[in-house]
């Protein structure tokens, strides 16, 4: 067909009884309240698909007739009634009483930054585990009714829509949304009129317009430069998430960072706690602190004041994940800036510089400057982080640096199948929903009768196993299959066999996560998929980035074992992983495998996801499965850590993911009992939604983030503001002092204690510290004391501070200590001094510490 295809909508007019459906169409809470939804889709299923499950725009487009219909339907009105009252009764809900003494909702604000937001499939602002992450952030803050905003960039082109050719080639398709399709609203001031920021970029300055959305008791605030007012270049920096060039990176960054601090405050918004979710956000802490200089205080004492109520959450191990701009782009964006911070353009350079590139400007450094609260997403990835960003304190061990781990969570329900929360309501009553954070509670799973489990399991691999053959089919008629093979392909996606393990892959391709590790023995593999008794298929799905060429090779690959005759049917490889899809595959199949190389899968959360539907993880031992394994909730892959050759650990890797698929998986599924299913697998498979439902959810993320982070950086940060930032001040001229000082710090032990004492007898410690023109009040000397551990190496149990006792004549300062030793038998001890504030966030925030 050729000539213009012109588009007309027929919009519906909504009768008085049901006006309040456009009120919910316009708040984000439909993307984890199923009721909800159900108002929409139910007056029209096959609508509600093509547009994409977004109730705005099925609200422009579903027929009058339905609509009027729905309107005399008494069934339709009650449910529309009910659904409004829990909506009304959840919007009035207060923050949880549990929470009000870590933060006051009257007086204090979370302000949560981010480049992306995925809350739901119909806001396609999002690219995969970052945003999805901050959109169950969102939902948690939201149940919890904290006092929180969110912040971000309203990108015309979300990430791109994957297809797959019949090559294997993945094709990379990109969307623009029109606004007004989207459950958005401009922000407004009291007269109604739009709020606009602007943000200076060389010789021009780039106008911004802040967009709100709601999702339940919380908004979220999203900045577009796309306007009449800007050039054609600069209406194009919102345009794509993760677009462009570096040059549209740092102005993203620039728009988010800058134009995010001015947006709240034009919104007239006070956060006393500001959470940097990432790198890319890291500008908001620049322009907080020009706030700042601009109003009198000095670059020192603003960065102190700033940071103390700053947290930075780091997100991946992967060094190509953290940004770094060269310095001279940043100083054509800068230079001005500078200024008005009063810094010199060397000073500024410092905030970004790690040792390991001095030649480029480090988000994540600046990042780490400008906060005191930071972590990683796992316990392993703290660990990770704290050695990877040691330097930024370079005296202090790097397990005692500041750097510290809230392990991720999902949002239940977001994640959890519909089928399940209809269980659970009914066996345990609606009040499950406030029990997420009581690991107790969750013992009840054990009630569910074993039948009702596994059948309810069999019926969600069903349903997805359906879903999949619907995509299989799609996809392979585009792309010109015969039906021949299409039959070949689908043989076992019949509606009437769900009974075959199902084990899915579904993530990002890139190549750490290593997707093709089971394809390293394939004989030994046909054979473990084909057992006629005991057939196994694999379902796989995911995106690579579009510059990725490696991960997109790794789609080939899978796709080339997907055509051999071996594994025809019984690999599948789908295309278009999106949030939809996730939600179906972690809740569907049997058994969730991840096999990324250790320690670089920070946390992953798909497995999550999979573990609170009951899917079982196999993992390797890495992220969030270094915590969440327990020896009963699923199987552990050893992890080998990066000293080994990377072959030799691919292949004992994989030898040993056959090996428990062959040992134990397999024959684990298949082992039935007189009633058909399998006993071990059921208490396994409950097992695994017992401990993911209480640890890994979002809202404990959440009340971790509150206990740890957010309350004591609003504490933080008023106590250095108040009194015209006198803390602030005082801080900035200590450590300013320190620095110029602790070069000439200096330590000698002057006792001539045992080397044994008796049980009970006490013994003393006494050291000579050199100061010089620093005070005891200054510093605390610190004596560690604890055992040596398998290596020989010293595990520190204890601490016990030192008393100044006044100066030598030597000018040093005597220190002793008087102490009954705290272990039994041989013991060690070490001793040190450091710089030591109580206006500090962290003791060892300064960096510095000197040893004996
Ligand atoms: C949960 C989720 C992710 C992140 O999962 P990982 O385990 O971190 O890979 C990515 N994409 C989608 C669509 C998801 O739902």
């Amino acid at each position: 067909m050729s000539g213009t295809r012109f588009a007309l909508e027929v919009q519906p007019e909504l009768p008085e009884n049901l006006a309040r459906l456009r009120e919910l169409a316009n708040d984000l809470l439909y993307s984890w309240d199923r009721g909800v939804r159900s108002l929409f889709f139910r007056l029209d299923p096959a609508l509600w698909e093509s547009c994409g499950h977004n109730p705005k725009v099925f609200l422009r487009r579903v027929s009058q007739q339905r609509i009027n219909e729905a309107a005399e339907d008494r069934i339709y009105v009650e449910a529309y009634n009910r659904v409004l009252s829990t909506y009304d009764t959840y919007l009035n809900e207060h923050q949880r009483k549990s929470i009000d003494e870590y933060l006051n909702p009257k007086n204090d604000l979370v302000a949560y930054f981010c480049a992306e937001f995925g809350l739901h499939e119909s806001l396609p602002i999002y690219s995969g585990g970052l945003g999805i992450l901050a959109g169950d952030h969102c939902k948690a803050a939201s149940d919890l009714g904290i006092p929180f905003v969110a912040v971000g960039l309203l990108y015309r082109q979300g990430y791109f829509i994957q297809t797959i050719d019949e090559h294997g080639n993945q094709i990379a398709h990109y969307k623009t949304t029109e606004f007004d399709q989207l459950p958005l609203t401009p922000a407004c001031n009291e007269n109604g009129e739009e709020l606009h920021v602007v943000v200076d970029f060389p010789g021009r300055p780039v106008q911004l317009k802040i967009w709100q959305a709601r999702a339940g008791h919380i908004k979220l605030y999203l900045l577009d430069s796309d306007l009449p007012k800007n050039s054609e270049a600069d209406r194009a920096i919102t345009y794509q998430l993760y677009g462009g060039d570096i040059n549209t990176r740092i102005q993203q960054e620039i728009v988010l960072g800058i134009g995010g601090v001015r947006a709240l405050r034009a919104l007239g918004l006070e956060p006393s706690a500001w959470h940097i979710n990432e790198g890319h956000a890291a500008f908001q802490v620049l322009e907080r602190c020009r706030e700042l200089v601009a109003s009198g205080l000095d670059f020192s004492s603003a960065i102190e004041q700033v940071a103390g109520a700053t947290v930075f959450t780091t997100h991946t191990p992967v060094p190509a994940g953290h940004d770094i701009f060269d310095h001279s782009l940043i100083s054509s964006y800068f230079s001005d800036y500078i200024e008005q911070l009063g810094l010199s353009m060397e000073d500024f350079l410092q905030l970004g510089t790690s040792p390991s590139n001095q030649g480029g400007f480090n988000q994540t450094v600046l990042a780490l400057h400008g906060s005191r609260f930071h972590n990683g997403v796992s316990k392993i990835h703290g660990e990770v982080a704290s050695q990877m960003e040691g330097y930024v304190w370079p005296q202090i061990p790097y397990r005692e640096n500041p750097m510290r781990h809230v392990t991720n969570g999902v949002h239940v329900q977001t994640f959890l199948a519909h089928e399940w929360s209809n269980l659970y309501d009914m066996r345990f009553g609606m009040e499950w929903r406030n029990e997420l954070l009581n690991e107790e509670y969750w013992d009840r799973i054990d009630e569910i009768p074993d039948h009702s489990f596994w059948s309810l399991r069999q019926s969600l691999k069903s349903e997805l196993l359906n879903q999949v053959r619907r995509r299989v089919v799609l996809q392979c008629r585009r792309n010109r299959c015969g039906e021949a093979h299409i039959d070949r392909i689908t043989k076992l996606l019949s509606p009437h066999e769900s009974d075959i393990l199902t084990i899915g892959f579904a993530r990002r391709f890139a190549t750490y996560k290593r997707a093709t590790l089971l394809f390293s023995d394939p004989e030994r593999l046909a054979r473990l998929l084909n057992d006629p008794r005991r057939p196994v298929m694999l379902v796989f799905a995911g995106k690579a980035h579009p510059s990725d060429l490696p991960g997109q090779q790794l789609i080939q690959v899978i796709h080339e074992f997907s055509r051999r005759p071996e594994f025809v049917g019984k690999i599948l490889l789908l295309e278009g992983y999106d949030l939809s899809l996730a939600r179906r595959l972690v809740s569907g199949v049997d058994v969730w495998l991840n096999t990324p190389e250790y320690p670089m899968e920070a946390s992953g959360t798909s497995g999550q996801k999979a573990g609170l539907n009951g899917v079982i993880n196999l993992s390797v031992l890495d992220g969030w499965w270094g915590e969440g394994y327990n020896g009963e909730n699923g199987w552990a892959i050893t992890s080998h850590d990066e000293h080994y050759d990377a072959a030799f650990r691919n292949q004992e890797e994989a030898n040993e993911l056959l090996d428990i698929l062959e040992h134990q998986v397999i024959p684990l599924y298949y082992d039935r009992n007189g009633h058909g299913f399998s006993e071990g697998w059921v208490r396994m498979s409950k097992n695994s939604m017992k401990s993911a439902l209480p640890q890994f959810n979002s809202q404990r993320m959440v009340m971790d983030y509150i206990k740890g982070f957010y309350s004591p950086a609003t504490r933080q940060g008023r106590a250095l503001a108040k009194n015209r930032s006198r803390g602030a001040r005082e801080l900035a001229a200590w450590k300013d002092r320190i620095s110029q000082l602790w070069s000439s710090v200096s330590l000698r032990r002057i006792d001539h204690s045992p080397r044994a004492v008796k049980a009970g007898e006490r013994f003393r410690i006494e050291v000579a510290a050199q100061l010089g023109k620093l005070t005891p009040d200054d510093v605390r000397l610190e004596c560690l004391i604890g055992k040596e551990d398998e290596h020989h190496e010293f595990v520190a149990t204890e601490y016990f501070g030192f008393t100044a006792e006044g100066q030598m004549d030597s000018g040093e300062t005597r220190f002793i200590l008087d102490l009954e030793p705290p272990l039994p038998g041989l013991q060690h001890f070490q001793i040190r001094i450091y710089p030591c504030h109580p206006l500090l966030s962290h003791r060892f925030e300064t960096g510095r510490m000197i040893w004996l």
